[in-house]
């Protein structure tokens, strides 16, 4: 197969959701999974680069090509099988997330992994990443709901790994039993994923959803923590700041709320018990300001708040955007904590945010998982290396407290100088080597998670 060379076709591969841009040499847009066997065959023989790359909406430069060529999932989007009885479905990798979890409603499969941007992301894309969303929080990333998948490894040869099920298992070093679990999130790394397989569970109960206001941040997280503490049972807790709330008020003339700080809450309930008194009584006793709760029990509603939430990682990709000519743009950071570290993290972070004159800072995000996105704009090259110097910071922080430098985007091309924040030399020698026996001419995703050169 010929690679694409057209430079106008090529320019629309090159850039991600973060506005990360590369050089592609050429791409490649197989239909079959032998072709991709062609491919890859060719560029191990010719020492070749071969990026993987989807709809690109990932936010870490990991999709594109800085050399080398593209390698596209698009024309691999079939459903191969979908097995209602056991609840299991056989994609390529080029299926739509949010289509797929549509066809399996139909089918009376829920299939739980919702990254915010699942209408925007392929399957391939979400299993590279490990991707995961709101609802993680109860039912985990993507990684738990991957049965097997079939990659076509660096050398050209194409294998299938699947997951064993066995409850013990003693059998050789942990990381080894299931070898599937280095392919999940390698972002790339470790050769073209050509089919998956997932697994799905019945429809839980009915949920409802909530956005619930406090009058300010120490409040409404404390609120989370209580939660967990508690062990409450609620599918997502995810936090909104003040400035993203605003941001919502001038955008988005149906939102209706004051410049509160706001805790997104979804609970599932069963016919027997529709919670009600629970949460009425919890929240007037822990601070929320129940008179301006927006509360939703339809699937209009539902999708009302849900659309609110993808409001603002997207609004700010677009605010930030403008200014990646002057150098700047948005610095986004994606650490995590263990939850109830989370206030004192965030305020570690605010007061480094200020003490560095960053003023346009956005918090939004995953606090129930104590996983806060914080997003700073940056309007130049003076600024954005002063944020990148605060995300130093707040990394070698979480580190020291037992937290990652990364929950969910990985590290793609922009995240590696956090790496030495998380991992000592050697265990990152370690993975660096895992990395060159699988594909030693270095030819997958140059540039992403490792610097070889
Ligand atoms: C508004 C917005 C909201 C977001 N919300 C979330 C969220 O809630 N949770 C979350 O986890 N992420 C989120 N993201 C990030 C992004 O959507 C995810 O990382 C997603 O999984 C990327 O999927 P994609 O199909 O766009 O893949 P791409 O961005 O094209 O690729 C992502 C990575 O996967 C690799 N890859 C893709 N296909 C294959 C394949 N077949 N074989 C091997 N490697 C492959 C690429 O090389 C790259 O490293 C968000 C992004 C945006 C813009």
């Amino acid at each position: 197969m010929e690679p694409i060379k057209d430079r106008d076709l090529l320019e629309s591969y090159n850039e991600d959701a973060l506005g990360y841009r590369g050089n592609p040499e050429g791409l490649f847009r197989p239909s079959l999974a032998k072709e991709v066997v062609e491919i890859v065959s060719w560029a191990f023989k010719e020492g070749k680069c071969l990026t993987p790359t989807a709809l690109r909406s990932s936010t870490t430069g990991s999709c594109v090509a800085e050399r080398g060529f593209l390698i596209s999932s698009e024309r691999m989007d079939k459903i191969v099988d979908i097995d209602e009885k056991n609840k299991i479905a056989i994609v390529e990798p080029g299926v739509n997330l949010g289509e797929l979890k549509n066809i399996l409603k139909e089918e009376g499969i829920f299939f739980p992994p919702d990254p915010t941007s699942e209408q925007e992301c392929t399957v391939g894309g979400c299993v590279a990443t490990n991707a995961s969303g709101a609802r993680t929080l109860k039912y985990g990333p993507f990684r738990n709901w991957v049965l097997g998948i079939e990659v076509v490894l660096p050398n050209g040869k194409k294998i299938f790994l699947d997951r064993k099920v066995s409850e013990k298992n003693c059998a050789g070093f942990f990381g080894f039993q299931n070898p599937i679990d280095f392919f999940i999130g390698s972002e790339g790394t470790l050769g073209f994923i050509s089919l998956i397989e997932l697994k799905g569970i019945n429809f839980p109960h009915q949920f409802n959803a909530m956005f619930i206001p406090f009058k300010d941040e120490k409040d409404a997280l404390n609120f989370c923590v209580k939660i967990r503490e508690e062990k409450i049972d609620v599918r997502c807790l995810e936090y909104f700041d003040k400035e993203c709330i605003s941001l919502l008020k001038k955008g988005r003339d149906d939102f209706n709320m004051g410049e509160y700080c706001v805790v997104f809450l979804e609970y599932e309930f069963t016919e027997e018990d529709d919670k009600l008194e629970f949460w009425l009584d919890f929240l007037e006793k822990n601070g929320a300001l129940v008179d301006d709760i927006m509360f939703a029990d339809s699937d209009k509603k539902k999708n009302e708040l849900k659309d609110f939430r993808h409001f603002i990682p997207s609004t700010l990709n677009e605010i930030s955007g403008k200014y990646v000519k002057f150098g700047g743009g948005k610095i986004s950071t994606d650490w995590a904590v263990f939850y109830e570290k989370l206030p004192e993290s965030i305020d570690f972070f605010r007061k480094l945010c200020r003490d560095n004159g960053l003023n346009e800072v956005y918090c939004f995000g995953h606090v129930g998982n104590g996983h806060p996105h914080f997003n700073i704009i940056t309007k130049d090259e003076n600024e954005k290396k002063v944020a990148l110097n605060v995300v130093d910071l707040i990394c070698d922080y979480v580190c020291e407290l037992g937290g990652t430098i990364t929950a969910e985007h990985g590290i793609g091309k922009v995240k590696k100088r956090y790496l030495k924040f998380y991992y000592d030399p050697i265990s990152f020698s370690w993975m660096a080597n895992f990395k060159k026996f699988l594909d030693p001419r270095l030819i997958f995703s140059p540039g992403n998670i490792f610097d070889f050169d």
